[in-house]
């Protein structure tokens, strides 16, 4: 179908933090409240993310890891309208092509066990059996690119900074779902016999992003910078997501934690991260009107800064940014690994969130 061809641009998996992406992003659609990471030997002995969301229906099963399954997308339309982080099937079948074996255990609050799968490189199933109890899904990369001589090499090369990689991850949807748990354990093991413990990582689940700011990055962090949550109106606009192409207003809203102009900076420019978030999804790739975006909270912020009188801080504060806004106004089919957004009407956005952002700043000027 047009569906097929249109999605099929090919998911590709670099490296032990594509895997990890993938299957939390999974997780995080399944509606889970719990995500727990594993990685032995760097990843590259198993990667293995167990969550306690709704699990896979049994009807999904059989091609759940095929080629453009997917149980988030039904028809052409839906593309432009997509909610879930997935919705091309893409990865679990990718996962399956680049590992020695992937496994999947997975129950739904309806099925008396839960099942555990065994796929082959296709994303078939070869055997299943009963497994264990508990709600949700765990899936399992086992020897990730055995069969990709030259890919393995290379993460191999930069495995000593997988832990701390995957842990920034894990950070960055934390910060857009404070309310999952997340957690990291990092081990070298043999025949499954724990032979060395690299780490353990936990974040709790949070009552909102501020909370999960101050537990991540310290009260000192949390007392500079402060939330707020701002809506506007657009001016009407083209719908080509819908069947007439009328125009429409949407809102626009920007939630959002930069620095408090009234307090004195120590802690934010040590910060200086970045976490911009279109609906929840993190946009890592950084161009077009979201390069924009940040070089405008940049001046807006240094404009306040100056005012206050604290010159010479050049370096980006602290910023953490979030617009939600329908999903018929922007694009994430760009690029693989949808972290790329694509707005069909750039520059309005931009002065939307550059109003929004006045009044962050105003309101906390009275
Ligand atoms: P997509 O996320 O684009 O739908 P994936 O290849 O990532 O494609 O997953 C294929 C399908 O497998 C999903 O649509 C979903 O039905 C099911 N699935 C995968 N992981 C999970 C999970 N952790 N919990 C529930 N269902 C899952
Ligand atoms: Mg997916």
């Amino acid at each position: 179908t047009s569906t097929v061809r249109r999605i099929s641009s090919g998911q590709v998996i670099t490296k032990v933090e594509d895997v990890v992406k993938e299957l939390i992003e999974n997780s995080i659609d399944a509606e889970s409240t719990s995500i727990e990471v594993k990685l032995v030997g760097d990843g590259l002995t198993s990667i293995t993310v167990k969550d306690n969301g709704v699990g896979i229906l049994e009807c999904d099963r059989p091609a759940m890891a095929l080629r453009n399954h997917t149980s988030k997308l039904y028809d052409f339309e839906g593309l432009s309208r997509v909610e879930t982080y997935g919705f091309r099937g893409e990865a679990l079948n990718s996962i399956c092509s680049v590992t020695e074996s992937t496994q999947i255990t997975t129950k739904t609050e309806n099925d008396p066990v839960a099942i555990l799968y065994m796929l082959d490189h296709s994303g078939k199933i070869l055997h299943a059996k009963s497994s264990g109890s508990s709600p949700g899904t765990t899936v399992t990369a086992i020897k990730l690119f055995s069969n990709v001589p030259v890919r393995r090499q290379v993460a191999k090369k930069i495995s000593s900074s997988i832990g701390k990689n995957v842990q920034n991850l894990l950070i960055t949807y934390a910060l857009a779902h404070p309310h999952i748990r997340f957690s990291l354990k990092h081990t070298y093991e043999n025949n499954s016999k724990l032979k060395f413990n690299e780490g353990n990582w936990i974040q709790p689940a949070m009552k909102n992003t501020m909370d999960a700011v101050i537990k991540l990055f310290g009260n000192e962090l949390a007392n500079e910078v402060q939330f707020g949550v701002w809506s506007s109106k657009s001016e009407d606009i083209e719908n080509g997501g819908n069947d007439n192409n009328t125009e429409e207003q949407y809102i626009i809203t920007l939630e959002a934690i930069l620095p408090n102009p009234d307090a004195v900076p120590h802690i934010i420019f040590k910060n200086g991260k970045t976490f911009i978030y279109v609906n929840n999804r993190p946009v890592t790739t950084v161009r077009g009107e979201i390069k924009n975006l940040v070089s405008m909270v940049k001046s807006v912020y240094n404009v306040i800064a100056c005012h206050n009188g604290w010159t010479g801080n050049t370096k980006t504060p602290f910023m953490w940014i979030n617009i939600k806004l329908p999903t018929w106004v922007y694009d994430v089919n760009v690029e693989p690994n949808k972290n790329v957004a694509l707005f069909h009407h750039g520059e309005r956005l931009i002065e939307a969130v550059s109003n929004l952002l006045e009044m962050f700043y105003d309101l906390n000027n009275q």
